[in-house]
C-alpha cells in the first residue's frame, strides 16, 4: 500500500499494542491507599495541596526533567582557569527546576511551617509523592527536613538559618547566607574507616576562642556538597561532637571545604555525592560536646522514617507503572492484567505496596503526637527503624518485579523503570544499613524498655478481628523477650514485627479483602517473599485493577 507519507510502500509496520505513557495524571488523586491514609490520620486539611503535588509529580514535564537530570549528572569544577579553588558543582538546569518545585510545595518543611494534627502526615505525603517524581532531589529535601528540629534547639543557629531553611523559595546560588532567599542542609558523618561505627570519627575540631571551631579531616560520603550548611561530626577533648558548618563564610569566601571528587554511583545519578576534606573549615558546636552522635541521631530518626516513606513511594510508582502497562497491553488475546498469573503478580505487588505505605505512615503519625503522648514517642522510637528496615528491604524486590511486568520495555533507559530499579537499594544503605537498623530496634528495647509495651499495645488494637492475626500476636507476646536478646536473630524478629504491625494496620483501616489477603499470605501461609503467590481464595482481579491509576 502506498500513501502520501509512504509513496513507495516501504513501511514495515504500524506501532500497535504499545501502552500510552502513564503521564499527566494526579499521583495523589489516583492513589486510593494514600488518600485513605491522609484521611485516617487527620491530614485532610492539606488535600488540595496534595492534589497539586500529585499533578506535578505525575506530569510529563516532571518525568522529562527527572530523565534529563539523571542523564546529565552533576559535574565538579575544583578550580577556575587561574588555578584558584572554586569547588563548584555544575548541574543540569532540570535539577534546579525540580528542586524549586519541591521546595515551593514545602516538601522540606510543611510540618515545621504549619502546625496541627496531621502536619507531619501531610509532609510525609508530599515526600511519598516527590519520591515518585525524582528520587535524587529527595536527598537534600530529606536532610533539610530532618536538620530543622536539631537546628531549632540552638537559638543562635536558628536565628541564622531558620528562616532560610524553612523558606519555600529555592535559591541555587552558592553564596553566603545573608545574600540568600532559601537554603538547604547537608550531612557529613561517614568517613573512610567507618560509616556505621561513628565513634571511629577521625576529624578533629579545635576551638578558635571566638565561639567558632576549626575542623580538619575528611568525609568519605558527602552528598549535596553545594548545600548552604552542614551538620558534621568531629572529635573534641570530650569525644565525638556535632558541628554546624556553613558552606560560605560571612565575608563571602568559600569555607575551607575541598571537594576531592564526585562519586560515580550505581543510581541516584542526578544528585551529587562527594568526598571532601575539611582543611580548617569553620564550624559551630551544636548540642553538648562529646554527645555528637546523640545529636546526629535526632536527625537520623527523621531521615530514617523519611526513607521508609520514600521507599513506599518508590514502590507505589513502580506498581502504578506496572499496573498501567499490563492494563494496556495484550498478549494471547487478552489484556495482560487479565492473564491469571499476571493478575496474581500485580495484585501481590499492590498488596505489598499498600502495606508498606501504612507501615511507614503509622510512625509518621507518631511524630505528630510525640510531644503530647509518651506512648506515641515510644512507639515511634521502636517503630521508625522497623519501618525503615522492612520497607527499604522490600522496595528492590517490588521494583524488580514491576520492571519485569513491562517486559523488555522496562529494561530500556527510555522508561523510568530503569531509574527506579537503580534507585531502589539506596534507601536501605544510607542513614543506617539493614543490620545497623535491626541493631537499633534491639537497642530501643534494651535502652527504653517501655518501647515494648507501647508496641504490643499498638498491636493489640487489632486483636479480635482475625484469629490468624491473634495467634501470631500471641506467639510474638510469648517469644519477644527471648528474641530481643539474640543479636543474630534480629532480622527475622524485625521482619516478623513489620509484618505483624502492617497486618494490624490493614485490619484496622484497609478493606477486608486487602487485610485478609495480606494475613493469608504473609502470616498464615509461609511467606516466601516473591510475588504472584496469592492463593485462589484471594480476589486478585479486584486488587490488581485497583492498582491501575485511573
Ligand atoms: C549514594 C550515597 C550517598 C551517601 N551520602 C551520605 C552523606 O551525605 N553523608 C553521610 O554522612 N553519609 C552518606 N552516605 C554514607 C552512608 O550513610 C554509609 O555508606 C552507611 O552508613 C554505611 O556505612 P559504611 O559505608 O561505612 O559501611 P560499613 O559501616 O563498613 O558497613 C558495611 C556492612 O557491614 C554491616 N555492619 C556494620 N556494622 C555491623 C554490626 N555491628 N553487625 C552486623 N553488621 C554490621 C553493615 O550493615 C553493612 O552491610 C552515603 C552513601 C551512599 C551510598
Amino acid at each position: 500500500m502506498t500513501n502520501a507519507l509512504d509513496p513507495f510502500g516501504y513501511a514495515t509496520h504500524e506501532v500497535m499494542n504499545q501502552p500510552p505513557p502513564l503521564a499527566d495524571y494526579d499521583a495523589f488523586g489516583t492513589d486510593e491507599t494514600l488518600k485513605t491514609i491522609v484521611h485516617t490520620f487527620a491530614a485532610d486539611g492539606w488535600r488540595a495541596r496534595l492534589h497539586e503535588a500529585g499533578r506535578t509529580v505525575g506530569s510529563a514535564r516532571v518525568q522529562d526533567l527527572a530523565r534529563q537530570a539523571n542523564r546529565s549528572p552533576p559535574e565538579l569544577r575544583t578550580h577556575d582557569r587561574f588555578g584558584q579553588r572554586v569547588d563548584c558543582i555544575d548541574f543540569h538546569p532540570a535539577w534546579h527546576e525540580l528542586m524549586a518545585m519541591a521546595v515551593a510545595q514545602d516538601t522540606h518543611a510543611l510540618c515545621w511551617n504549619e502546625t496541627g494534627p496531621g502536619a507531619q502526615v501531610a509532609r510525609g505525603a508530599l515526600s511519598y509523592l516527590w519520591n515518585q517524581g525524582e528520587n535524587g532531589i529527595c536527598c537534600p529535601i530529606a536532610m533539610t527536613y530532618s536538620a530543622i528540629p536539631v537546628l531549632r534547639r540552638d537559638p543562635q543557629r536558628w536565628q541564622e538559618w531558620g528562616k532560610l531553611i524553612t523558606s519555600r523559595r529555592y535559591d541555587a546560588r552558592q553564596v553566603r547566607a545573608v545574600d540568600k532567599t532559601g537554603a538547604t542542609v547537608g550531612m557529613a558523618m561517614t568517613e573512610k574507616q567507618g560509616g556505621s561505627d561513628l565513634r571511629q570519627t577521625q576529624t578533629r575540631a579545635v576551638a578558635n576562642g571566638d565561639g567558632s571551631w576549626s575542623l580538619v579531616g575528611h568525609k568519605w560520603f558527602f552528598s549535596v556538597p553545594h548545600s548552604d550548611v552542614f551538620l558534621t561530626l568531629a572529635q573534641t577533648a570530650e569525644g565525638v561532637s556535632c558541628f554546624v558548618v556553613p558552606g560560605w563564610l560571612a565575608d563571602g569566601s568559600r569555607n575551607r571545604l575541598q571537594i576531592q571528587r564526585l562519586k560515580d554511583k550505581c543510581g541516584n545519578k542526578s544528585n551529587a555525592s562527594s568526598e571532601v576534606e575539611f582543611r580548617g573549615a569553620i564550624g559551630y558546636l551544636i548540642g553538648e560536646p562529646g554527645h555528637g552522635i546523640r545529636t546526629g541521631i535526632t536527625m537520623n530518626h527523621y531521615t530514617r522514617l523519611d526513607f521508609a516513606v520514600g521507599s513506599a513511594g518508590l514502590m507505589r510508582q513502580s506498581v502504578a507503572q506496572a499496573a498501567h502497562h499490563v492494563a494496556n497491553r495484550r498478549a494471547f488475546q487478552r489484556a495482560l492484567i487479565d492473564q491469571p498469573i499476571m493478575t496474581n503478580v500485580v495484585a501481590d505487588l499492590a498488596l505489598e505496596s499498600e502495606a508498606a505505605a501504612w507501615l511507614s505512615f503509622r510512625f509518621v503519625v507518631a511524630l505528630d503526637h510525640e510531644a503530647d503522648s509518651d506512648a506515641e514517642r515510644l512507639l515511634g522510637r521502636i517503630g521508625a527503624p522497623i519501618a525503615k528496615y522492612w520497607v527499604c528491604k522490600r522496595a528492590p524486590a517490588v521494583v524488580a518485579e514491576a520492571l519485569e511486568c513491562h517486559g523488555g520495555n522496562g529494561f530500556i533507559e527510555d522508561h523510568l523503570m530503569a531509574r527506579l530499579y537503580r534507585e531502589a537499594p539506596l534507601n536501605g544503605i544510607w542513614e543506617g544499613t539493614g543490620n545497623i537498623i535491626c541493631l537499633d530496634v534491639l537497642r530501643s528495647m534494651q535502652r527504653e524498655p517501655n518501647c515494648v509495651p507501647a508496641l504490643l499495645d499498638e498491636l493489640r488494637l487489632a486483636r479480635g478481628a482475625d484469629r490468624r492475626y491473634d495467634a501470631a500476636l500471641a506467639a510474638m507476646e510469648t517469644e519477644l523477650p527471648g528474641l530481643a536478646r539474640q543479636e543474630g536473630q534480629a532480622r527475622p524478629l524485625v521482619e516478623r514485627l513489620a509484618i505483624l504491625i502492617s497486618a494490624g494496620l490493614l485490619l484496622r483501616y484497609a478493606s477486608v479483602a486487602v487485610a485478609d489477603a495480606f494475613i493469608m499470605t504473609r502470616i498464615a501461609g509461609g511467606f516466601a517473599g516473591h510475588f504472584g503467590d496469592l492463593p485462589p481464595a484471594v480476589d486478585g482481579g479486584q486488587l490488581a485493577r485497583r492498582a491501575v491509576p485511573a
